[in-house]
């Protein structure tokens, strides 16, 4: 298991909905985002209407649940959550869609994980807000329309390029997360802190956001299992220097990596020469899967600077080289 990982799977699910924000002004940075979503939930309210489709993109454990939370919130409206591949039928989808009152929010997660006859279903519920399915099947079959009441379609994906070009044109409004800077995730760590009873310095906050790969569901995270070296191994305050000991004992380096970013980048430092190697040949070396790589394990090193994309594959930088202290192939000692 991997501490790090952006996935909710481990964690503590009513420690996360104590922390989870539920307002638009507790959504701590993306302000880009921010200011837009409070146009748009403030004129659809005015206006008495459904608020346009969002498509919500990002890096897992950014806050698109989240979002999509707090839009249902702000337009008080009911919340219905589902995800791409848990709608395997048209009728899946068609049973959600007649259960909604009007206005409520629908929030499919992993939404380029629909099926293609799912996603034929989706569009003029999206566009005119109808419903045609075929009832039946052989020569009886027939299809019929059903009027359904408006609603606002969020959809989550971990990548805007997954999604196919007519689902993509059906949202109005496209939102997209960005990494948060360590001041941002200073302050969430510091909110959670504090709705959790956990004494924390703000240096001690600090630690542990700069090692949280830009990410609040890691920066969460590891505030926990701090706070648990903090109790048993001092007072049970988080210092700066708690937050380092205990960060360092768990394997997560000053920069937030981990050994899964160092198998990553030594596999391609060492069995492709630094690169360029393609996605597949990169995950069969390590024993990964090619969407955990590029979902979850590279999109932060890119960002970081420590690996690069080009249209010939992956290839490690010169960060990489001196981050992880490896020798450049070719190089000699020097
Ligand atoms: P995603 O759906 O993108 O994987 P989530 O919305 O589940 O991510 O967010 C993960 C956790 O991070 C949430 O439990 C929430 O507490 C926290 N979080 C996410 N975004 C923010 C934010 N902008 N401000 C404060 N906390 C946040």
């Amino acid at each position: 298991d991997r501490l790090i990982s952006p996935d909710a799977a481990t964690d503590d699910q009513t420690l996360d909905r104590a922390i989870r924000p539920r307002r638009l002004e507790d959504y701590v940075g993306q302000p880009a985002v921010r200011e837009q979503m409070e146009i748009f939930i403030g004129a659809a309210r005015a206006r008495g209407e459904a608020l346009d489709h969002v498509l919500i993109f990002g890096p897992p454990g950014l806050g698109k649940t989240t979002l999509s939370h707090i839009i249902a919130h702000e337009m008080q409206v009911n919340l219905r959550q589902t995800s791409g591949p848990v709608l395997e039928k048209p009728g899946d989808l068609a049973a959600l869609l007649t259960n909604l009152e009007s206005g409520d929010v629908l929030f499919v997660d992993e939404i380029h994980r629909l099926s293609p006859v799912v996603e034929e279903v989706l569009y003029p519920a999206m566009e005119d807000f109808q419903l045609d399915i075929m009832i039946g099947e052989g020569p009886a079959a027939r299809s019929i329309k059903l009027d359904i009441p408006p609603f606002t379609l969020v959809g989550a994906t971990t990548r805007a390029g997954l999604l196919t070009s007519p689902l993509r044109d059906r949202f109005g409004i496209v939102q997209r997360l960005e990494y948060y800077s360590a001041e941002d995730l200073t302050h969430i760590v510091r909110r959670s802190a504090q709705i959790l009873a956990i004494e924390t310095e703000t240096s001690g906050a600090a630690e542990i956001a700069r090692r949280s790969r830009g990410t609040p569901r890691i920066a969460n995270r590891l505030l926990r299992r701090v706070r648990d070296y903090a109790q048993v191994k001092a007072n049970g305050c988080i210092t700066a220097e708690v937050a380092d000991k205990a960060l360092s004992m768990l394997k997560v380096d000053a920069q937030g990596f981990d050994h899964m970013d160092r198998r990553l980048l030594e596999a391609v430092i060492d069995k492709f020469d630094g690169g360029p190697v393609g996605v597949e040949s990169l995950a069969a070396a390590i024993g990964e899967e090619r969407g955990t790589i590029e979902d979850v394990v590279e999109p932060f090193l890119i960002q970081q600077g420590y690996l690069m994309r080009t249209p010939r594959g992956r290839m490690a930088t010169q960060s990489a080289y001196q981050h992880f202290g490896l020798k450049r192939p070719g190089a000699t000692a020097n």
